[in-house]
């Protein structure tokens, strides 16, 4: 399995003042794998998305992604690292509101340089194969909370990223847009063989990942390929 890994995690642990979010993980993911983590709230998830997407060093422990140690990097090349070869969604999409979708979803590709007619043609592209043509002009106040959310998935794979980091990113919406996003999310993430670290407490969108690791206190607490 570590031959396959993209992302190798060792020994992590992470406290913040008194608090020990993270006691000692190990965690392979491998290369084109939709990984789900799971666990009770405040159990460390989201700390350990954000120590191996080089978001937050941890105390101790080392993360290596595509071969490079990530822990042993300055806030500058992981802050590169992140812009080139990740994506993010969060719960709540963060849409800059001053922004049109076609807007925000070539942000990214403005940031890392990228000509802005490119960017505009990649932007309407990414917002097309998440069922959101026609929707390039409006504002984030002029979508539904499905739309936002599929314009942040857009945001975050328009750049083509190594690693799709998602947290909750259905956990604001009803079920039924919540089956509709992650499908249009993992339809795409598995075409292009991007892999995925995705956080939910739903078991329903657990099911749709490879597999499942289950966070508990700071740990790694049971791994299978079943739902909960
Ligand atoms: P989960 O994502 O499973 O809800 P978190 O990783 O957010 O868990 O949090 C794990 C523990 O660490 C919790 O007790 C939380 O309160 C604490 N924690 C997380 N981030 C911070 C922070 N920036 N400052 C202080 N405590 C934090």
């Amino acid at each position: 399995m570590t031959e396959n890994a993209i992302i190798t995690a060792r020994g992590l642990r992470k406290s913040f003042g008194p608090t020990e979010a993270l006691r000692g993980v190990d965690l392979d993911v491998r290369r084109g794998e939709v990984l789900a983590v799971m666990g009770p709230s405040g159990s460390g998830k989201s700390t350990l998305l954000h120590c191996l997407a080089g978001v937050v060093v941890p105390d101790e422990g080392t993360v290596r992604v595509a071969g490079r140690d990530v822990t042993a990097l300055d806030e500058a090349a992981r802050s590169r690292l992140r812009l080139a070869e990740f994506g993010f969604v969060f719960q709540f999409g963060q849409l800059l509101p001053e922004l049109t979708a076609a807007d925000n979803v070539a942000l990214p590709l403005l940031l890392a340089g990228t000509p802005r007619g490119r960017a505009r043609t990649a932007a309407h592209a990414a917002l097309a194969r998440l069922d959101l043509a026609g929707a390039e002009r409006r504002y984030p106040t002029e979508l539904s909370g499905g739309q936002a959310q599929r314009v942040a998935i857009a945001r975050a794979l328009v750049t083509r990223p190594k690693v799709l980091f998602a947290d909750e990113p259905t956990g604001s919406l009803d079920s039924l847009a919540a089956e509709h996003v992650l499908t249009a999310m993992l339809d795409l993430v598995r075409e292009d063989g991007t892999t995925v670290v995705l956080i939910t407490h739903d078991p329903r969108t657990a099911a749709h990942a490879d597999r499942e690791v289950i966070v508990r206190d700071g740990r790694i607490g049971a791994s299978s390929g079943m739902v909960a």
